[in-house]
């Protein structure tokens, strides 16, 4: 389980499946649920406006 909630649509992220990672421009830490993973939604960084996959 991780803290927090998915950059993407705001759930919280107490299902497996979900993921943390550093952006990989400012290395803010991004995290995103299962379902947004699962669809590959994309996210963008709060930090810096990177957009990703
Ligand atoms: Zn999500
Ligand atoms: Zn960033």
């Amino acid at each position: 389980m991780i803290e927090g909630r998915c950059i993407t649509c705001g759930r919280g992220l107490a299902e497996e499946g979900c993921v943390q990672f550093p952006c990989p421009e400012c290395g803010y830490i991004i995290k995103r649920c299962n379902i947004c993973r699962s669809q590959a939604a994309e996210y963008k960084c709060p930090e810096c406006g990177f957009e990703g996959p």
